[in-house]
């Protein structure tokens, strides 16, 4: 009998013998101690099979023994990563690596309990202990009422040293225990009083239970349908922010609980959904297993190993935790489905969207994506009748929309940041004691520097991007690398002291209101005035409670957040994020000025969101003033298939880098001629060209782009061209392999 191994490096998966002793025990997903060169090394049993394959007659090395270090894995879950790691093209090995909390099984630990001799003590030996110490009996009491102790109270340790010399207590070393704080449903269901009358389903009637509307009584039905079908489905629910998305999932999940079957809750980022936990305690009843970057090692691996258990019904993270090993998957729900944090910008270049979708049908469960501005490649699936729609028309609170007022900014002077509109506006929403929210994607004071006299922009010497300057720390700052240095007095090319400030950022917004409205409150939040936990949790509350005024911030205040006392939402800059050379810009534009639009006025007022754009033509603009996401879409899917975009075609990119600039170039070039040599499928290649970011923390970048009609056909290019790549570059040159890139910067 032979086995595969993957070993958790980038190493490839080796064969093994299987020992004679171990022919009953192993099994696909255990984990294994193999010799490896000199070492012996840990790995996953990933095939098993009795005739060799590779056809030679050396021998092979054996298995040593089973290993405890690592957890079991399921043949399913192992299933999803083996899938990932072809799909990807990453080392199965490195895959298992990303999935597996970084920390190994906890170490034993000592425990104490009584030896036979200690818990057979007579009456006798018991008073005579007491009249010698009363230290020692109370020692024997304890542990004969716990069985097991981990710790010896300090003022007991001599007598523990007397009893252990004596062979009364023993101590011995333990496996850690996991965890006693998650309750699961079965849990929650077997502690129900069976005498009651009610029975155990009832007790989640007893939850916090609201009552759906009509649109989100349709959607949860036919979810709940789908999910008794016992098989893979996919449903696309597509409703503006506050129509009640989360209670249909909620409900949804409440249902898998009952039913016994577990729950994955997707979130694009943990950190800006801190209130969606406590509605997910209140509705379900259950904890909730919470994977996100904040945890230990610890804590991560404790909650992972919970999960692998199968002692955990209810997961909720952001993108890693699409790989939670959750057993006896009901759902999964990807909230905010059309967010790039979903994908993976290094390494193992994953979308969770993508994986969610395969998670659900490896495990014959529903896909839930929510979005109030569906992907592209989510609704294209829905019109091949792969996904199921289902919509929700209205807020939950208010039917009213919100009225877009589009602000033409080149009929405003030069260098304005609020339009005479948006101020009126402003001033309009302070008297009514409302808050305005103003949305920016730039950081700091201004994006760069500009010397007047020679047009000199200070650029980050690690990078080829400029370097934006904050006036408060008096700073200039790389976003991409972290460099940061005093901002110049005088330029460094021509020794004049006159710069201009480049485009602003929310620094400046924030001053700029100050100063035109000095007795209102001004909240920033972005990423330099959030930078620990806690302090935007802290911020958000003050929102909520309208202890602020006016709120101006970058992409973190879009998201999902639940403000009600928000009235005015406004975009500064519509034109930044259509400026990206990026076929996904359209898109991102479009989805960023809805959500934004979302914001403004909740519960039953109608609120107003201002759009200032350069370009009030451009159709997305349009489509996004008048809230027309159907147009948007067929515009969309017109454009994207008359190019042949995804999803009418589908992109990998090969990223070439290098500390070198020519030894890159040269490498790239010889990467694009041997993707043309084997080409037989006739794929489209794009480039080499040098990426837009060209230099990034020192290393400079190349891009080629595949274009293919299937993901078949561009993986079965890579995966051949892959295998002489690592061969034959050398290790100075980087080369990752971008599958269904979500950005081409
Ligand atoms: P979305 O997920 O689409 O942004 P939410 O589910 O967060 O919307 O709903 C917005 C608000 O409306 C929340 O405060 C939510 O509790 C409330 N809400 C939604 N549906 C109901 C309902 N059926 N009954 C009572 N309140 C509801
Ligand atoms: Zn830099």
């Amino acid at each position: 009998m032979f086995a595969d191994i993957t070993i958790l490096k980038a190493s490839p998966t080796l064969t093994y013998q299987v020992p004679a002793h171990l022919l009953n025990e192993i099994d696909i997903g255990k984990p294994v101690d193999v010799p490896l060169r000199r070492q012996t090394v840990t790995g996953y049993i990933s095939d098993i099979y009795s005739e060799r394959r590779d056809g030679k007659s050396f021998t092979i090395r054996e298995i040593k023994a089973l290993s405890d270090t690592l957890p079991k894995l399921d043949e399913n879950y192992l299933e999803l990563l083996k899938w990932v790691a072809n799909y990807y093209h990453y080392p199965l090995g490195e895959v298992i690596r990303t999935a597996l909390p970084s920390q190994r099984a906890p170490k034993k630990i000592t425990a104490y309990r009584l030896t036979k001799k200690g818990r057979a003590l007579n009456e006798e030996k018991r008073t005579a202990f007491a009249k010698r110490s009363g230290k020692r009996l109370s020692l024997i009491k304890l542990l004969e009422s716990k069985d097991v102790i981990l710790t010896i109270p300090s003022d007991f340790k001599s007598a523990y040293s007397w009893l252990k010399k004596n062979e009364y207590v023993a101590s011995f070393k333990q496996k850690q225990e996991l965890s006693e704080a998650v309750t699961t449903t079965a849990d929650a269901i077997s502690s129900h009083d069976p005498h009651s009358l009610d029975p155990p389903h009832n007790l989640y009637c007893k939850l916090k239970v609201i009552s759906l509307n009509e649109d989100q009584e349709r959607a949860y039905s036919s979810l709940i349908n789908f999910i008794n079908a016992n098989e893979f489905r996919s449903m696309v629910l597509h409703g503006i922010t506050g129509s009640g998305k989360t209670e249909v999932y909620l409900a949804a999940a409440r249902h898998c609980l009952v039913n016994n079957k577990s729950v994955l809750i997707l979130v694009p980022e943990i950190a800006l959904t801190p209130q969606l936990l406590q509605r997910v305690q209140d509705r379900l009843g259950v904890s909730v297993c919470v994977l996100h970057s904040g945890l230990t090692d610890h804590e991560r691996y404790r909650q992972w190993a919970l999960i692998n258990e199968g002692k955990a019904s209810v997961v909720i993270g952001a993108r890693s935790s699409v790989f939670a090993p959750l057993k006896n998957l009901g759902l999964v729900v990807v909230d905010e489905e059309h967010e790039c944090s979903f994908k993976q910008e290094d390494r193992l270049r994953y979308n969770a969207r993508d994986l969610a979708i395969l998670l659900a049908k490896l495990n014959k469960a529903t896909v839930l994506l929510g979005s109030a501005t569906p992907s592209i490649e989510s609704y294209y699936q829905i019109s091949t009748g792969k996904a199921k729609l289902e919509e929700i028309h209205s807020q939950f609170h208010s039917n009213h929309r919100p009225k877009v007022e589009l602000v033409d900014m080149r009929r405003e002077s030069k260098g304005t940041t609020i339009s005479n509109l948006l101020a009126r506006r402003i001033q309009d929403t302070l008297d009514a004691s409302k808050q305005s929210i103003l949305f920016l994607n730039r950081r700091g004071f201004a994006s760069w520097l500009n010397c007047d006299s020679c047009g000199h922009v200070p650029q980050c010497p690690n990078c080829s991007v400029s370097l934006t300057y904050y006036e408060y720390k008096n700073m200039i700052r790389c976003h991409y690398c972290g460099h940061s240095a005093q901002a110049p007095t005088v330029c460094e090319e021509c020794g004049q002291d006159n710069f201009r400030h480049g485009a602003i950022g929310t620094e400046a917004v924030e001053k700029e209101l100050n100063k035109q409205f000095p007795t209102s409150r001004v909240a920033r939040i972005d990423r330099d005035t959030i930078s620990k936990k806690g302090e935007l949790e802290s911020i958000l509350k003050k929102v909520r409670d309208n202890e602020v005024n006016i709120i101006v911030g970058t992409q973190m205040i879009a998201k999902g957040h639940d403000f009600p006392h928000v009235q005015l939402a406004a975009v500064l800059n519509a034109d930044d994020s259509l400026n990206i050379p990026d076929f996904r810009a359209g898109e991102r534009t479009f989805q960023l000025l809805t959500q934004v639009s979302g914001r403004a006025g909740r519960r039953g007022e109608q609120g107003t969101a201002i759009i200032q754009t350069f370009d009030p033509d451009n159709p997305y603009i349009q489509f996004a003033s008048t809230l027309d996401y159907t147009s948007y879409v067929r515009f969309e899917l017109e454009f994207r298939k008359e190019h042949r975009y995804p999803p009418f075609s589908r992109l990998a990119r090969v990223l070439i880098s290098a500390a070198n600039a020519d030894e890159g170039r040269i490498h790239a070039e010889r990467i694009a001629r041997h993707i043309s040599q084997i080409n037989a499928a006739k794929l489209e290649v794009l480039g080499p060209a040098p990426a837009v970011l060209q230099k990034l923390q020192n290393r400079f970048r190349w891009n080629i782009l595949l274009k293919g009609n299937s993901a078949a056909e561009l993986n079965a290019l890579l995966r051949s061209a892959n295998r002489v790549w690592r061969q034959n570059i050398p290790n100075s040159i980087g080369l990752s392999i971008d599958i269904d890139p979500s950005s081409l910067l």
